[in-house]
């Protein structure tokens, strides 16, 4: 008999989709009678069991308010709080636990970022450099910004496969470029932008860069010292965390030069009518009771990734990508919108003449839930002169069937509308 292999001590089983999938509760079901198909995960992320768990018993057994109390419940909550901002620093790589602020999510990361960094940086004429494949989180607090400032929002371009033209990036990181805000992966259209790279041509500029890690964090390994960038904003629900939760890691310099962002409660150390110090890194830019909860949820999502087989796992979806896009490949009709040779989780597309909309309106009722609309990239649909996309995006707990029923649910269509 074969001995069966055994994993080494401490090291995680090999990845099983089958395995993590029974940990995601929300995956058993059925949906309009069909067994769920869940492909919207550049939207949200599912959770585990352990990531629910951990919300729930926090409630049950720890809750109290944080930083204030002398009593053991605050104490403990203090410490579930506090341990995360150290996961979170393990989990980017970070130079300090002190750089690492929970902020509700990437928009508002960003938002903080644009109006106290921002603000210090950004005077009348001005540039902030972006490009044509940022979410409007991304975009949005930079124009506003910009208005407010009399500066101006330059825009690099990418090309017809949905690659960033670094040479147009380059061109335009002018004398007047004080911040260079760009997207880690493209969630419209799963693009990997070269950050490290990036921030070498901004560095010897001497522009900070600011990185959209949203779609970053949940596809691969992040460590802000290897890319180089100033900032970095992701958001726990598409990390397998709890939504209204996220994190903005900045460089300690920058962090201890801004200014504080909201005032209140934490963010202080002592207040008269006259004047009010601030308090120091990082509770300076946390104001307000923070999602305590959330953040406790976040640390058990960091805990669980770092409990899995994680290069299996992306080996797996990596593995999904590949496969699905050659199914989509497959039906005639198909137009996929980005096709960069580097990719993460995720297939935009067009199906002929078909309104996506109508698209995802017949999926559903197949149980196959994906996205429609203009994925919060309204300035990259004018770019490929398109109104909208459908888009199936990919976590590591789907499986190959799956894609194969988005492949015959798209059939289903073709044949409805030809
Ligand atoms: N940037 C990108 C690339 C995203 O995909 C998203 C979420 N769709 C955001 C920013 C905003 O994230 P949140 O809504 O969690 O703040």
């Amino acid at each position: 008999m074969r001995p069966v292999p055994t994993a080494p001590a401490g090291a995680p089983a090999p990845f099983d989709v089958e395995r993590i999938r029974r940990e995601f509760p929300i995956l058993g079901q059925q949906v309009r009678g069909k067994p769920l198909v869940y492909l919207d995960n550049a939207a949200t992320a599912q959770k585990p069991e352990r990531v629910i768990d951990a919300e729930a018993r926090f409630y049950r057994e720890i809750n109290a308010n944080v930083h204030r109390g002398v009593h053991l419940l605050s104490e403990r909550a203090t410490q579930a709080y506090e341990d995360v901002r150290e996961k979170v620093r393990r989990f980017l790589n970070a130079p300090s636990a002190k750089e690492v602020i929970f902020t509700r999510g990437t928009t508002e990361s960003l938002n903080l970022v644009a109006q106290t960094f921002g603000r210090q940086r950004v005077g009348e004429g001005d540039e902030i450099l972006v490009t044509e494949m940022e979410h409007h989180s991304n975009i949005v607090p930079w124009q506003m910004l910009a208005q407010e400032r009399k500066a101006r929002l330059v825009v690099a371009p990418v090309d017809d496969a949905g690659v960033l033209r670094l040479d147009e990036l380059e061109r335009r990181l002018g004398p007047r470029t004080r911040i260079l805000a760009v997207t880690h992966v493209s969630n419209a259209l799963g693009t990997v932008n070269p950050i490290a790279r990036i921030c070498e041509l901004a560095r010897a500029r001497g522009v900070p860069v600011v990185v959209d890690g949203a779609q970053g964090v949940p596809h691969r390994p992040v460590d802000v010292r290897a890319l180089g960038c100033d900032f970095y904003a992701f958001s726990a629900h598409k990390l397998y965390g709890p939504t209204g939760v996220g994190v903005l890691w900045g460089k300690r310099e920058h962090l201890e030069a801004m200014p504080p962002w909201q005032g209140g409660g934490d963010m202080i150390l002592s207040v008269t009518f006259e004047k009010t110090t601030f308090n120091e890194l990082p509770y300076k830019l946390e104001a307000g009771t923070p999602n305590i909860a959330g953040v406790v949820a976040m640390g058990a999502a960091i805990d669980w990734l770092a409990s899995i087989d994680l290069a299996g796992a992306l080996a797996h979806e990596h593995d999904l990508l590949a496969y699905g896009t050659e199914l989509l490949s497959r039906i005639p009709g198909i137009r996929l919108v980005g096709t960069a040779p580097e990719k993460e989780g995720v297939l935009s597309f067009l199906l002929g003449d078909v309104h996506p909309h109508d698209i995802g309106t017949v999926l559903d009722r197949e149980g196959v839930a994906i996205r429609t609309g203009h994925h919060c990239a309204q300035p990259l649909m004018i770019r490929y002169a398109i109104p909208a996309t459908a888009r199936a995006s990919l976590a590591i707990y789907n499986r190959r069937s799956e894609l194969e029923a988005l492949a015959a649910g798209l059939e289903k269509v073709r044949r409805m509308f030809a």
